[in-house]
């Protein structure tokens, strides 16, 4: 993927890829996250599967049809995709290379194939794994919300299993344990990777040149 470069700014955004097995608090820590950096733009996937809940069309997902999935999809238009738990997602490649480059900070909800796919055109962007605190700990978060059948409970936990054996090339693990410990170590990796001199590549020389 072609590092692009906001002139005006000379700064990219910064790719925050937050990956977990289901149940972990993903969604939990990325509503903090997202609220305290309201700026923060976020990678509005395609999917298969059907809307769920309160879920609007353009804002949680993108919802296609298989048959469109696969002709965008046959047409370059995704940074990466994947087929998981039987509905395909991918991310639309577009958007992305626009809000990098001017210069805004993206936030990517995808599985570990997808984010694996995304490393290799996208290195410069920071891979965070979450990490349930045990499985005994997980599966009991799975079952608390309430919103899983028993089948999906033990295939969350079967997935769960193969995701953190695959889990050993992230940027960063983060064990959500304790909620606020958790979120520190997020908000910190996040700030940490803002100070990346790959983000603002000309800001040593403007010092230097006033
Ligand atoms: P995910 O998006 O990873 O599937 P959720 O954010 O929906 O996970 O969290 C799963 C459940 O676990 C929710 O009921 C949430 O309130 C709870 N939860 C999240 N983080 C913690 C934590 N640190 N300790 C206890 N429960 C948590
Ligand atoms: P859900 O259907 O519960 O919203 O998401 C199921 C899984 O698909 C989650 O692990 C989520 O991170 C992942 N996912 C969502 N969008 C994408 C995407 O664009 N690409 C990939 N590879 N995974 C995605």
């Amino acid at each position: 993927m072609p590092d692009t470069c906001d002139q005006a700014t000379l700064r990219f955004g910064v790719p925050l890829i937050i990956c977990a097995p289901s149940g972990t608090g993903k969604t939990t820590l990325v509503q903090r996250l997202r609220q305290e950096f309201p700026n923060f733009a976020y990678s509005v996937s395609c999917t298969t599967r059907a809307p769920r809940g309160q879920e609007v069309d353009g804002k949680d997902y993108h919802f296609l049809s298989v048959e469109e999935f696969l002709r965008r999809r046959d047409a370059g238009a995704f940074a990466e995709w994947a087929n998981v738990h039987g509905n395909y997602y991918g991310t639309p490649l577009g958007p992305v290379l626009d809000t990098l480059k001017a210069g805004r900070d993206l936030l990517f909800d995808i599985d570990v194939q997808g984010a694996a796919q995304l490393h290799l055109s996208l290195p410069r962007g920071v891979y965070v794994f979450l990490l349930p605190p045990s499985m005994s700990e997980l599966e009991r978060r799975l079952r608390g919300r309430g919103t899983d059948e028993e089948a999906s409970i033990a295939r969350r936990l079967a997935n769960a299993d193969a995701e953190i054996r695959q889990a050993h090339w992230f940027d960063a693990w983060i064990v959500n344990d304790d909620l606020d410990a958790a979120y520190d170590h997020l908000r910190a990796v996040y700030l940490a990777a803002t100070l990346n001199p790959a983000h603002r590549p000309a800001l040593a020389l403007s010092i230097l040149e006033g």
